[in-house]
């Protein structure tokens, strides 16, 4: 499989390239130029660790990585790093399944992808015999910052530099990052909300007299946000593995249509389901869930996407996003490759914050469903999953929940709702969700209340924060960024 640009069709890369680069040069995203169904025997496929599902669904979009460089990066990433043996365990409750993506070190999702991204990073720095040292800059909105910083730590020829929305995450994701330990990792809030600073992070990637100060330094940039293909990919696993762990449970027979509910930001989950369907993986709908900031709600019924409105801070933050970067390559696919298009819709938002689709356009997403949830009703969800089954669900997965219960009438497959963080890296939200009044609680008082309704223990990733010293806080307005980044490469 090869890469083009959203916004080029000649600018065409191999995946390592691809994962080294991050974004490409002319501002867009890089998409696989195309993606044929593979054959899928599923009494095989069903036997499957979920590393060896990780080689089987990698060696699809890794084209220049050999089967030993892909076995090598699996198996450094999905290990005992792990508190779950499945790596990804499907739980049964109320009525539909629970996947967990959250038992990786930072217990959220991201482990998911950022787990094995130094790994690809590294490999693909040797198969383009690249000498340079990456710089790593990522924009958070809470999550992707620790999970690649712990990634990230003392990765030979790797610096790691993270920006998160100041005040706009939660307090435990906050010291998460602050209690990260090694020698490379840097992280800053930045006075903005997570759009801001996502923004600020393109531009410097885009930044070419940025970018040539930083190769006459023997460095070069690179994103671990979803922007990079290298993030992406990995996250197609998982929902094989699902499929899979169907099958083996006699849930589901082969080939029979499942639907998935997504908590989604900045699209980048979700679009790894797409892939996964394009790849011949059964998959009836995929619900795109989100919360107040409900831009893409909104599109998937009048086909505009429209961020001209309040940002809303909620108990959801790693899915307060307005731009979601990763929408750019679904659009780029619905609009059948037409790169002008695409351009002028980016322009679009870009200078009056809006575009419009034509209907014919918004027919070719009928693979999804929308709809979101307000803050209310994540909370309400929370409480009605635990009365109907004992357990506890964090508020992104709340909000993905309550989304497919709101749409059930439209679908009819087996459900999978994709459970993206562990309860207790949002204690406040869930217990209010419980109906306990936290007012007075710090953060020990918080999780030690929570452990009375989980029958879990607290994951490693709890011990850690309490454990470790915290850095003091560091802010900066938006416009400093660059400033920040040169400091460190200089070191
Ligand atoms: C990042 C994140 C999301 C949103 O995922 P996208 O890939 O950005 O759509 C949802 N839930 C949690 C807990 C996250 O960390």
């Amino acid at each position: 499989m090869i890469y083009k640009s959203t916004r080029n069709p000649d600018n065409i890369v191999t995946a390592s390239q691809a994962i080294l680069e991050g974004l490409a040069s002319d501002g867009g995203l890089y998409v696989p130029t195309e993606i044929k169904p593979i054959s899928l025997d599923w009494n095989e496929l069903k036997e499957f660790s979920y590393q060896e599902m990780a080689q089987f669904v990698l060696k699809e979009f890794l084209g220049d990585f050999t089967q030993e460089q892909i076995q090598s990066c699996v198996q450094g990433a999905y290990n005992d790093g792990f508190d779950h043996e499945n790596i990804a365990p499907l739980k049964d409750a109320d009525g539909h399944y629970y996947l967990e993506l959250f038992h990786g070190e930072t217990i959220a999702f991201k482990d998911m992808a950022l787990s094995i991204l130094p790994y690809l990073m590294t490999t693909a720095n040797e198969i383009n015999h690249n000498e340079k040292d990456i710089v790593i800059l990522t924009a958070t909105s809470g999550d992707t910052g620790k999970a690649a910083m712990a990634g990230f730590a003392d990765v030979p020829g790797t610096e790691i530099i993270v920006f998160y929305p100041n005040g706009g995450v939660s307090s435990i994701q906050e010291r998460q990052m602050l209690t990260q330990e090694g020698q490379n990792t840097h992280v800053f809030a930045v006075n903005g909300n997570f759009d801001d600073a996502q923004k600020k992070v393109k531009d410097l990637f885009n930044d070419q007299a940025f970018n040539e100060e930083l190769a006459s330094k023997n460095k070069q940039f690179s994103s671990a946000n979803s922007m990079n293909i290298g993030r992406l990919v990995p996250q197609v696993v998982y929902y094989f593995f699902a499929y899979a762990q169907l099958i083996k449970r006699g849930e589901i027979k082969p080939n029979e249509k499942i639907d998935f509910s997504v908590p989604t930001g900045n699209f980048g989950n979700i679009l790894a389901g797409y892939y996964a369907k394009q790849l011949g993986l059964p998959i009836g709908k995929l619900i795109c869930a989100s919360n107040d900031n409900n831009v893409l709600s909104d599109f998937f019924e009048s086909g505009n996407y429209n961020t001209n409105r309040e940002f809303i801070l909620t108990i959801s933050p790693s899915m307060d996003i307005l731009i979601s970067s990763n929408f750019e390559r679904l659009l780029y696919h619905a609009l059948n490759d037409d790169t002008n298009a695409l351009v002028t819709m980016m322009d679009d938002l870009k200078d009056k914050g809006s575009y419009q689709v034509t209907e014919d356009t918004l027919a070719n997403f009928s693979d999804f469903l929308a709809d979101y949830a307000t803050e209310k009703e994540t909370l309400s969800e929370i409480n009605a999953v635990y009365q109907s089954s004992d357990y506890v669900i964090d508020p992104h997965t709340a909000v993905a929940s309550k989304v497919a219960r709101k749409l059930s009438s439209q679908r009819e497959n087996p459900l999978v709702i994709v459970s993206t963080a562990s309860p207790y890296k949002f204690p406040e939200a869930v217990l209010n969700g419980l109906n306990i009044d936290t007012d007075s609680m710090d953060d020990d008082a918080l999780l030690n209340n929570l452990r009375e309704f989980t029958d879990i223990d607290f994951p490693p990733a709890i011990n850690k924060i309490n454990e470790n010293p915290a850095d003091e806080r560091t802010i900066i307005p938006i416009e400093e960024m660059k400033d920040a980044i040169r400091r460190i490469i200089a070191e």
